[in-house]
């Protein structure tokens, strides 16, 4: 889901290292030919085809289109951003901002924390109309949200809020390190920012994730001692699974792994649990075993401090080329004055728009190699067949190459079931009629 654009600057920074979460993975048009069709009887390409044909041609249509329409809707929200951000500085809203934060305090760290707080409120109030028709109105209008007004609007400011604080404690040593460093500051600064990124991974389970949903150790045996039992048998030193309830805002199905070093661990949401038979729900809790075991956590962090040293040089120069000509217009002093705050988020939302497909496929890749764990650990193709079908509901299943490649961060509904059914091809004892022939779109 799209997130409040008021958060973009967040989101931007925080990026898939958090969310290389979701029940999925990474692929695009990577699915070797069927090289087994000799040997084995089973036509692959037949029995993918034969599981997307169980999503009814509307029910497909409609996830094409609210699909589809996201991608200009990552256009606009970019557009948008960069317009209100040129218009603080060019209207010199920014400075004003600082000198009323200079009037308030002399010390220097609580001046940018100031000017922090008016620039997100003052982003937010402006951008809201657009957070509000791509966050409420759009999600209704596809049926993806079950939230009234009133509790959409109570999560939208406590977002809003945690972006304040998360937002001071990135920002204020951000600064700190410019001011000090000079001109190598974004060696330093991009380095601090992958230490936040760590901070963030480590307290999200605990302190932010409770913010927006209720979360519960599983108790049912049922579920939970299968799970457990795939878990020891991987290594996996777990406890517990914990579930949430993902449906006070929609009906989506969706699992994770969050947290970092100690507050690691695996949810999954009580529309999986709800909505979902055990083969289903097997292969996506192996898939967030996948995750774990492979340590994509840690190599995502790695991955994204690659990407942003260079985000950060790129930042480096973009600011000083706009600052050198319209520095005094803007009545920006500089690279360390915290005024420049709107102009480095216009560089760094250019950096990342334009480089979307190489962060998309770090965490597509990723998620395709949790998909192979997960079918290894539950042997239930079909279950995980089905389970794609349903994240199709919100993802376009059938996509073009190109398309997959840019704008996917988890392969398509086409590439994992396509992945199932080879599998399913090699182990053909593990064929599951009762899955095939579970009609999954009957409930609206
Ligand atoms: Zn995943």
């Amino acid at each position: 889901m799209v997130r409040a654009s008021w958060l973009i600057l967040l989101a931007i920074l925080l990026f898939e290292v958090v969310a290389s979460a979701q029940t999925s993975a990474p692929g695009a048009a990577s699915v070797p030919p069927n090289q087994t069709a000799v040997t084995h009887p089973f036509d692959i390409q037949a029995a993918v085809d034969a599981y997307l044909a169980k999503m009814p041609p509307a029910r497909r249509a409609a996830s094409d289109a609210y699909f589809e329409g996201g991608y200009w809707l990552q256009l606009w929200d970019f557009l948008c951003t960069v317009f209100v951000l040129w218009l603080l500085l060019r209207f010199r809203w920014s400075a004003r901002m600082r000198n009323l934060a200079e009037r308030l305090t002399r010390f220097r760290p609580l001046q940018t924390a100031l000017y922090w707080i008016q620039f997100i409120v003052v982003v937010s109030v402006v951008t809201f109309p657009l957070t509000v028709y791509e966050g409420y109105f759009r999600e209704h209008k596809y049926g993806l949200l079950n939230q009234t007004f009133g509790p959409w609007m109570r999560d939208q400011v406590v977002a809003l809020l945690a972006t304040l604080v998360l937002g001071i404690i990135l920002v204020v040593p951000l600064f700190g390190v410019v001011r000090r460093l000079g001109k190598n500051w974004w060696v330093w600064g991009a380095g601090l920012m992958v230490v936040f990124l760590m901070f963030l991974s480590l307290i999200e389970p605990v302190y932010l994730a409770p913010l927006f949903n209720k979360y519960k150790k599983l108790e049912d045996a049922r579920v939970r001692d299968p799970i457990l039992s795939m878990a020891r048998a991987n290594g996996i030193p777990a406890t517990d699974v914990y579930e949430f309830d993902a449906s006070r805002q929609s009906n989506r199905i969706s699992a994770n792994v969050s947290g970092f070093a100690n507050t690691l661990r695996i949810s999954l949401n009580d529309n999986l649990l709800n909505r979902c038979t055990l083969p289903e729900i097997e292969p996506v809790m192996g898939h967030e075993m996948g995750h774990y075991v492979l340590n994509h956590e840690y190599k995502g962090l790695v991955e994204m401090g690659v990407v942003i040293v260079i985000g950060f040089a790129f930042l480096n120069w973009g600011i000083n080329l706009a600052l050198a000509r319209w520095g005094l217009a803007w009545n920006v002093r500089g690279i360390a004055d915290v005024a420049v705050l709107p102009l480095a988020v216009i560089v760094l939302s250019v950096f990342f728009f334009v480089i979307t497909p190489v962060t998309n496929t770090i965490t597509r890749t990723m998620e395709y190699e949790a998909d192979m764990f997960g079918l290894n650990v539950s042997r239930q193709p079909d279950g995980k067949a089905n389970v794609d079908l349903m994240l199709g509901e919100y993802r376009k299943l059938d996509p073009g190459p190109v398309e997959e490649f840019i704008f996917y961060d988890h392969p398509s509904g086409r590439t994992r079931i396509t992945a199932a059914m080879r599998w399913k091809a090699e182990h053909p004892e593990s064929a599951n009629a009762d899955e095939m022939a579970r009609p999954l779109f009957d409930s609206k």
